[in-house]
């Protein structure tokens, strides 16, 4: 039946793709993918050969109409993005919300995400986390985000470019102070993968020691606000301090 197949994508390595994604992809009548190319490539790498419709960030709403068009002709649509699970930072959302919108039919498919990628390989032991993408390129902008998620008691998750990995590591430690634990999660699933944890205090320090820092794909995860039980726990032993003293 008339369905969109909402399809997660490997984020590195090409294995990393389900038995039930490439059977789908392989019956869908076409396939909507932001960057053709990119689709084609890893398509050819299990020998499907498909109709390519273009649906990236400039032209969404437009290819939402067209999709649900298609689909309520009949045709079953596999939507993917160029890595990891379409509409986590990436186009597909409003895809997704259209197609509803018309009453038809949408299956998600999962698969790769580098965030929970990334959280699982992270070993920051909170049972919350707080997926955050990316953040403003403006550094006033940048800050007023980081913030607002400070008080927070949940692990912080970041995408983020190379490029700017230097700048927003320094905001990170200004606004979340140098104790808490960040975690850099770097070309995961690739040849060159690594992840790295230390203090925030110490982040700085160990990109500047990494000749590859400025280069591939990252994901950051900051260790959350300590709990409001972990206050209470500290203000019973100041308390608990006091008493002592005064007993002695
Ligand atoms: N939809 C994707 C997902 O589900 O993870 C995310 C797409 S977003 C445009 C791309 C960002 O995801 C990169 O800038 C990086 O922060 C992160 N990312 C993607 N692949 C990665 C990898 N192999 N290793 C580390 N981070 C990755």
């Amino acid at each position: 039946a008339a369905t969109l197949y909402v399809v997660a994508t490997p984020i590195g390595n090409v294995c990393d793709i389900s038995l039930r994604a490439l059977h789908l992809l392989a019956l869908a009548d076409a396939i909507a993918c932001e960057d053709t190319r990119n689709t084609a490539q890893l398509l050819s790498r299990y020998g499907i050969n498909k109709p390519l419709i273009a649906a990236h960030q400039h032209n969404e709403r437009e290819a939402a109409d067209k999709l649900v068009a298609r689909l309520q002709a009949g045709e079953r649509i596999a939507l993917v993005s160029d890595a990891g699970t379409p509409g986590v930072s990436d186009p597909g959302a409003k895809i997704v919300d259209a197609v509803r919108a018309a009453g038809l039919n949408v299956m998600p498919l999962p698969g790769a995400s580098a965030a929970i990628t990334a959280l699982s390989g992270s070993g920051l032991i909170n049972d919350q986390f707080y997926f955050v993408g990316f953040l403003p390129a403006k550094a006033g902008q940048r800050e007023t985000a980081l913030r607002a998620l400070e008080q927070i008691p949940a692990t912080l998750i970041f995408y983020e470019a190379p490029h700017r990995i230097i700048e927003s590591v320094q905001a990170l430690a200004s606004v979340f102070g140098s104790q808490r634990q960040i975690v850099f999660a770097r070309e995961l699933t690739k040849l060159f993968e690594q992840i790295h944890r230390c203090p925030l205090g110490e982040a700085a320090d160990w990109l500047k020691n990494n000749a590859h820092s400025e280069k591939g794909e990252y994901v950051l995860l900051v260790e959350g606000a300590p709990s409001n039980a972990d206050d209470d726990l500290q203000e019973a032993r100041r308390i608990l301090g006091i008493l002592l003293e005064e007993c002695s």
